[in-house]
């Protein structure tokens, strides 16, 4: 494996990006913005800058990382990709959009992962001519610091595509669960309900944002609060995340929180957007 395709220059496909540049691998990263790709690989190269003063990486090797990742705003730009992960918005019409555009430029041989955080695999995998050539690739926030990634098998994925999504998963430094498809798989089934009901303390009225996540992080050992964590992630997409498990459940216990759902229509998102339940000046 030589060249990896990222769809999305957002915050998961950036980090996505760097983790296989430092692992040697070329990148070509693609987005529908080109503001968005320009501002990506600007960001990968203060990542890897910091890296260097830090003493983590030397210098040479940072510059040979970025030097292997290329923008582009083309999705054509893939067809000679050996594995491409579709990391773009959490909207099941987008990456189903996405997926249908890929299959017809991807190299029938090449792998295709999605880092979707809720959609179905199986669902997304009915998309391409093959879908036994598409598993989920669910990596964390932020991805150069996150150890974990679930390897999602759908019901048509097959067993070579699902190893090779492993072995890349190890090639690139992460640690790697096997998970069926089911919604919300499994880490973001236990952590973003619990996130949810920290959203509905706060509009009870309880206590503080700054006391929920103080409460959290001394009382249950979390490295963040649960609401600094929903800011990190990006507020839309644990409303998503939130609205998937709902209906694919069909169960009341996953309703998302009314304050979640107008901070969303506000366009306070959390750290991307500069406001969330904290303010990020
Ligand atoms: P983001 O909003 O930072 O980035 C999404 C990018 O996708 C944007 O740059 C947007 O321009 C681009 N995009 C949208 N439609 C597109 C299209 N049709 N073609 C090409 N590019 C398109 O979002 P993010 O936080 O990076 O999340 C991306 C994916 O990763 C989502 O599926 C999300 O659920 C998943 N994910 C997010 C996290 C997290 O903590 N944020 C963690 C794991 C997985």
């Amino acid at each position: 494996m030589q060249t990896i395709g990222i769809v999305g220059a957002g915050q998961m496909g950036s980090g996505i990006a760097q983790v296989c540049a430092t692992a040697g691998l070329n990148v070509i990263i693609t987005d529908r913005d080109d503001h968005a790709v320009k501002r990506s690989i600007e960001g990968i190269a203060a990542n890897l800058a910091r890296m260097v003063s830090k003493g983590k990486t030397a210098s040479a090797d940072a510059a040979e990382a970025l030097q292997r990742i290329n923008g582009s705003t083309l999705l054509t730009e893939l067809a000679a990709c050996d594995f491409v992960i579709e990391a773009a918005t959490e909207n099941l019409q987008v990456k189903e959009g996405i997926l249908r555009t890929l299959d017809a430029i991807v190299r029938p041989d090449a792998i295709i992962a999605t880092n979707t955080s809720s959609v179905s695999i199986t669902r997304l995998g009915a998309t391409l001519t093959d879908p036994s050539r598409l598993t989920g690739m669910h990596f964390f926030n932020p991805v150069p610091s996150m150890a974990l990634v679930e390897v999602i098998r759908g019901l048509q994925t097959s067993d070579d595509a699902f190893d090779v999504t492993i072995g890349l998963a190890k090639r690139i430094g992460k640690t790697a669960i096997c998970v069926k498809n089911s919604p919300g798989f499994v880490v973001n089934r236990i952590l973003i309900p619990m996130i949810n009901e920290a959203i509905f303390v706060l509009h009870e009225g309880h206590t503080s944002a700054e006391e929920i996540d103080e409460g959290m992080k001394l009382g249950a050992n979390h490295p963040i609060g649960p609401l600094a964590l929903a800011d990190l992630v990006g507020l839309d997409t644990i409303l998503a995340i939130m609205n998937v498990l709902y209906r694919d459940f069909n169960d009341s216990k996953y309703r998302p929180a009314p304050l979640l759902k107008e901070m969303v229509e506000a366009g306070h998102l959390g750290r991307k957007s500069g406001h969330g339940f904290h303010r990020y000046p």
